[in-house]
């Protein structure tokens, strides 16, 4: 986006080992090099974490998914993109590294502000860890766009455990309305322990209107933004509650 200036480039496709997504102990590794296509056709992250396999078909087109990597476009960190938002609502973990060694960050450390993430200057991702979740747990991507494969105007990345129909857990992480994804927390909060009901929608869209004022530019207004947001809490709300809610007890 011609936003620097490197006097080096490091060419990183040859690391192979970084294109790998692997089932760990405790969840999946996507590596950083693994492109956009490889997270989409792997059954591996359909089991652990379908919210991606539902948000990659929204990222551009084929030809960018082909080649754009997931390290790339955490490391990127545009506030309107898929990922960053996908791994803030599973709450993923970076591993991170230089040449002084490895740390690991929760994805709500790592964004820190347009473009702008808590990565050195010397620092690398190698991978993104996302924790198997609980067996009740149901996730809901939305987003609106101009046009299909743009970047959005406003989406929602939400995950909630759905036990006897009563939400728990809620994690709605906002794109396309911050500096960076954001995470809905006191919204998300009035969903503990209630069920979907009239009242609940109408409470989180009150909620949700006072705690994100979102951005305005040449796209699209701050007070459009509030109202598609809304719209789209709506939607992933019902995906998350009532699929559950009629569906046999196992
Ligand atoms: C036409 C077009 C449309 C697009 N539309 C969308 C869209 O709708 N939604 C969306 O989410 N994305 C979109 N993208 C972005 C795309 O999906 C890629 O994620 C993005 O271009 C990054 O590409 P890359 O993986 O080749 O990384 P690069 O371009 O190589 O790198 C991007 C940045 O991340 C840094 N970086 C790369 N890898 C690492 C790493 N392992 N560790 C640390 N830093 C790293 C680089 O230094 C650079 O600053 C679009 C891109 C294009 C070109």
């Amino acid at each position: 986006m011609r936003l620097s200036e490197p006097r080096l480039l490091v060419d990183i496709n040859g690391l192979n080992a970084l294109e790998a997504i692997h089932r760990t102990g405790s969840g999946i590794r996507i590596g950083a090099l693994a492109r956009h296509v490889s997270v989409a056709a792997s059954t591996e992250v359909g089991d652990v974490c379908p919210l991606l396999h539902e948000a990659v078909p929204h990222i551009a087109h084929a030809a960018v998914r082909n080649r754009g990597s997931f390290g790339g476009s955490i490391g990127h960190a545009d506030p309107a993109a898929e990922l960053p938002a996908c791994i803030l609502a599973l709450d993923g973990r970076l591993q991170i590294a230089s040449a002084h060694g490895e740390r690991s960050l929760l994805a709500k450390d790592f964004f820190r502000g347009l473009f702008t993430t808590a990565l050195a200057p010397e620092e690398m991702i190698l991978a993104v860890d996302i924790p198997l979740a609980h067996p009740s747990r149901r996730f809901a991507f939305e987003e609106i766009a101009r046009r299909r494969g743009d970047y959005a105007l406003v989406g929602i990345a939400a995950a909630a455990n759905i036990i006897s129909g009563r939400m728990s857990d809620t994690r709605l992480a906002c794109f396309g309305v911050a500096d960076t994804p954001i995470l809905a927390a006191r919204t998300a909060l009035i969903c503990e322990g209630r069920t979907l009901d009239d009242d609940l929608l109408h409470e989180t869209q009150e909620s949700i209107a006072a705690e994100i004022d979102p951005r305005g530019d040449v796209s699209c207004s701050s007070a459009t933004r509030s109202h598609l947001l809304r719209v789209l809490l709506v939607r992933v709300l019902k995906r998350l509650g009532v699929e559950r809610v009629h569906e046999p007890a196992a």
